[in-house]
């Protein structure tokens, strides 16, 4: 027990020192399935608390092949080569499923990831969504308290990942690629509705004219849309990370958000409502386990199924029963 207090202090000092190295040890620990590291951990990020919250949390999504690591790793680097200090983390919900990834791995992002102001965390490659959810946003709030001043966020338009994403973080961002009428007729209105930014990517050499006629398009089809944060109309500008253009309106544009929604109150109200959200997530992923815990409620459930397959109980009935027994 002493030794681990003495590991909290020591983790708690180099974390505040902004030790990348302590910083991995320490979501290690919040990641391990152990129940003394994982509550050593808790005990850390408890004591971090209050040199968390300083950072911009931006979330980027986009489909496989639209450039999402590229941008990263060029945006990520000139912010970095202007003194921030930038961590990128992943959601990828393929990796929950498959223990593969199609997000993270670690050749991605190189150059990046050897400057000394970047720190780059795969996406934790098991559990629920729900459970990397969880560790993702703990993980944030690690890196706060190491310094790093932007979090950028990276997950894939696959199942319910951008609507987690978009729960943890501050500003959003959409890369899309040209050919836009397929696009916008694929691309879920619902996503679009999140973005606070969309980013034309890839805008560069013989794609730049189309490009820029997407841009058009898709701020057109945002007149039509809900805005995804109150107070502020999203945006649409081309990028291209190969040329590393329009990455200084990426940058005004966050800068802008970031202003605009601190002095209206929306970026601390969306905060505070985020952690609530959270708080309530945990509430209901405890209860299910502590229920689910019981091996003779699993049993129960399985013959209830079957019943309900064969007719002969109603699901409010067999949901009663189950309450009840
Ligand atoms: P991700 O799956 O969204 O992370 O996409 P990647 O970053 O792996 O990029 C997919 C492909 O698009 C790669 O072959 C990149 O070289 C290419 N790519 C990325 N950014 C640009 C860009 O700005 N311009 C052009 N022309 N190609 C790009």
């Amino acid at each position: 027990k002493k030794v681990k207090d003495n590991q909290i202090d020591r983790l708690y000092e180099e974390i505040s020192n902004g030790s990348r190295l302590h910083l991995s040890k320490a979501i290690t620990l919040l990641e391990s399935t152990s129940d003394a590291d994982k509550a050593a951990g808790q005990q850390l990020l408890q004591k971090l608390l209050p040199k968390t919250g300083n950072s911009i949390r931006i979330g980027i999504t986009g489909v496989p092949g639209a450039g999402k690591s590229t941008f990263i790793e060029a945006f990520g680097l000139k912010l970095a080569e202007a003194g921030h200090k930038v961590a990128v983390l992943a959601i990828d919900p393929s990796s929950t499923i498959t223990g593969g990834s199609i997000l993270g791995d670690k050749t991605r992002m190189e150059v990046l990831a050897r400057h000394p102001n970047a720190f780059i965390r795969p996406s934790p490659s098991s559990g629920t969504l729900g459970g990397v959810h969880k560790k993702t946003r703990e993980t944030m709030l690690l890196c706060e308290a190491a310094g790093f001043d932007i979090l950028l966020i990276e997950t894939v338009g696959v199942g319910q990942s951008e609507t987690v994403v978009r729960g943890m973080v501050d500003m959003f961002l959409l890369l899309v690629l040209t050919g836009a009428g397929d696009e916008l007729q694929g691309m879920k209105k619902g996503i679009m509705e999140l973005a606070d930014a969309i980013i034309v990517h890839k805008a560069d050499g013989d794609n730049l004219k189309l490009a820029k006629k997407t841009v058009k398009e898709f701020k057109q089809l945002l007149h039509f849309l809900q805005p995804a944060t109150i107070g502020w109309t999203s945006t649409v500008m081309p990028v291209s990370s190969l040329e590393r253009t329009g990455l200084d309106t990426v940058w005004e544009t966050i800068l802008s958000f970031q202003r605009k929604m601190t002095e209206s109150g929306v970026w601390e109200q969306r905060r505070r409502s985020q952690t609530t959200d959270w708080f309530h997530s945990m509430i209901r992923d405890r209860l299910i386990d502590s229920f689910f815990a019981d091996q003779r409620k699993k049993e129960q459930v399985k013959t209830l199924e079957k019943q309900l397959n064969e007719g002969n109980v109603t699901v409010a009935n067999a949901v009663e029963k189950l309450f009840n027994s």
